[in-house]
């Protein structure tokens, strides 16, 4: 088995994007900011975070009550994440004073013996580790180091590693199978896949080994969350989990033999992303084979076609094969960043590229269009078709919102988002031995070493126009380079200027050397639009195609389109045109336009209901990509489109 890739330092890429840049550009500019006012309730209209306050509370510096949610404190270290990144990327330096302030109060909120949880801290000193199901303290902490070691990576500073390392240090001290330790794990997976980027950046090998007994412990028999529960006598946070079962936490059964993606989607994702990191630090083949067949049965049989996953509104969670409603369904934003963290792992673990694919479906669909284009707005919830009128509070549908919220109470997406855009480099850059790998098609520049050398790459990308990528490298000697070869490129070409190349293609990967002094080398993938079906058993989807260009999923909205789109129909394999790029969107990705039909029930009136009588009318529909849907005001939106027989 393989050992994990090297991650390129942050500092090293710079991303220049005409549409992941103005993303990525919003986050420091307007995301960061943004995020700083609701952390410290400074926001008008705006639900109460208590965040920073929260934390001079636990440090004795002010009096009163911790409020807000249990694991409120993951607010503010996601969002110390991304202001690491955008320091390391040279957006955030003005961030660097503020991030050095919070994080000496962090280091006051702590207690003498590492601990750090606002909540236990000021509320419930006597509850600490007494109820790990439902309070969020190894979730927290996992968060915590996180932001940790991507602050020091950022900035070569140690003062909020050494808390977390404190705080690790504990938590490997209460936790684990020696005399007078707890045999307990965590309700929300997270710290699991924490320590080991602690354990790779620290080189402290006894964060690895609490990693993987959580992982192991976890869904053994007695279950330690049934009998926590007896103790206490009933649910503490969450009185609504009466009905609860040990699968919606990834704990009934062990994960190394568990066969299906199940429970609550995020939970599984990061649960499989540390065991994705484990399988390759340890060779462990048994883990690998589960990870193996989550991985195949969430992506064959339980993700949407814009890589969203956990379709229920209820518990936000997996249900069972191919229950994929395309209107009332969650596919919250985190669990496909989730995925997107499972999958980069299953492909350093493996050295397959085809993990990749769904990598970067959810990156450029569902995670996309987790927020606006002006970087002030979020959705929790994706959805595949919306009717605003339709997405009534207290109802079914009360988790489904028609427009990009500001914020939320219990606040996971916006920071998780931020600080996925503002690593973005580390899905698109990998170093495996002496090659420099590729994973996705996202204009940026890199400077870095590979095989013993320095390597300057620029990559100028049009694939959304064109499918065209040119990469230019300047280096001192010869560079190998793996270039991953997208499942929907059927056809593609390399050329070094006027030469076609024929390289070899081993797992997915393209390798080609490119020679020292400067090379250009134009990689050309097959990108035209086209229609896709699904699974006859995805009954959701029966009778209907959804349209693809690349990664992109596209979609129809009531502005380009009049509502009741659902009357809308097309031929099968319907010809499309490609067509200026919408106003008011950025990327300058094209617009799609096709015919189609409008079938309407005439001669109803006002009856609801009638005798059938239909009526085509002919119309020309235009589709833009789904990750921009909503930003040009409020309305119906529709990805599948019903098939004319
Ligand atoms: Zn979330």
């Amino acid at each position: 088995m393989r050992q994990e890739r090297e991650k390129i330092r942050w500092k090293d890429i710079r991303i220049t994007d005409s549409l992941f840049g103005s993303y990525v550009k919003r986050v420091s500019e307007k995301v960061i900011p943004h995020q700083w006012k609701i952390l410290n309730d400074q926001l008008e209209d705006s639900e109460k975070t208590y965040c920073i306050q929260n934390f001079r509370v636990a440090a004795g510096e002010l009096t009163g009550e911790r409020k807000g949610v249990v694991f409120q404190d993951t607010d503010l270290y996601k969002w110390l994440e991304s202001v690491a990144y955008t320091i390391a990327a040279g957006q955030g330096l003005e961030y660097e004073p503020l991030a050095d302030e919070v994080i000496d109060l962090i280091g006051r909120a702590q207690e003498p013996d590492g601990y750090l949880n606002t909540y236990f801290t000021v509320n419930a000193p006597h509850r600490k580790w007494k109820n790990l199901m439902e309070g969020h303290e190894l979730y927290t902490a996992g968060h915590m180091i996180e932001a940790a070691v991507a602050y020091y990576e950022a900035t070569g500073k140690t003062k909020f590693l050494d808390i977390a390392r404190k705080n690790a240090d504990l938590i490997g001290q209460v936790f684990g199978r020696g005399e007078g330790q707890k045999r307990g794990y965590p309700g929300h997976q997270e710290i699991e896949l924490a320590l080991v980027k602690l354990y790779r950046v620290t080189g402290e090998r006894r964060y690895l080994e609490t990693a993987r007994y959580f992982i192991e412990e976890r869904g053994s028999c007695p279950s330690y969350f049934e009998q926590e529960v007896a103790e206490r006598g009933g649910f503490e946070f969450f009185p609504d989990f009466q009905d609860y079962d040990l699968a919606y936490s990834q704990a009934d059964i062990p994960p190394v033999q568990q066969t299906k993606a199940e429970g609550h989607s995020v939970r599984d994702m990061y649960m499989c992303a540390a065991m994705a990191d484990l399988a390759g630090e340890y060779e462990d083949e048994a883990m690998l084979q589960a990870c193996r067949r989550i991985w195949d049965n969430m992506t064959q049989k339980q993700m949407y076609i814009t890589g969203g996953i956990g379709s229920s509104g209820f518990r936000e969670r997996f249900t069972t094969d191919y229950d994929l409603p395309n209107a009332t369904n969650y596919s919250e934003t985190c669990a496909s960043i989730g995925l997107m963290m499972f999958g980069q792992r299953m492909s350093a673990v493996t050295g397959e590229a085809f993990y990749y694919d769904s990598v970067e479906l959810a990156l450029y669909n569902t995670v996309l269009a987790g927020i606006n284009i002006e970087g002030d707005r979020y959705f929790y919830v994706n959805p595949l078709e919306v009717v605003p009128e339709f997405c009534t509070a207290h109802t079914y549908m009360n988790h489904v919102k028609p427009i990009r919220q500001k914020w939320f109470s219990i606040a996971c997406c916006p920071p998780n988002v931020a600080r996925t855009l503002a690593s973005l480099g580390q899905y698109i850059y990998a170093r495996d031995g002496e090659e420099l790998v590729i994973h996705q098609f996202i204009s940026s520049e890199v400077q870095t070493e590979a095989g013993g050398h320095n390597v300057e790459l620029r990559m100028d990308s049009t694939l959304m126009q064109d499918g065209k990528v040119k990469i230019s490298i300047r280096s001192e000697a010869d560079t190998k380079l793996k270039i991953r070869i997208p499942g929907y490129a059927v056809n593609w070409t390399i050329r070094a200027g006027e030469a076609d190349l024929d390289p070899v293609v081993e797992k997915g990967y393209l390798k080609v050397t490119a020679k020292a002094g400067e090379q250009t080398l134009v990689l050309d993938l097959d990108i035209h639009p086209h229609w896709v079906a699904a699974n006859d058993l995805v009954r959701a989807d029966a009778g209907k195609a959804a349209l693809m260009k690349g990664p992109f999923v596209y979609c129809l909205e009531e502005k380009d389109n009049g509502n009741l789109l659902s009357q809308v129909c097309v031929e099968a394999n319907q010809k499309i045109q490609e067509a200026a790029p919408a106003e008011g969107l950025v990327g300058e990705i094209p617009t799609l336009s096709y015919p189609g039909v409008r079938v309407k029930n005439v001669g109803l009136g006002d009856n609801l209901y009638g005798a059938l009588q239909i009526e085509k009318e002919k119309t020309q529909l235009t589709a833009i990509p789904y990750c921009l849907w909503n930003n040009r005001g409020e309305g119906e939106m529709l990805v599948w489109h019903r098939v004319l027989i």
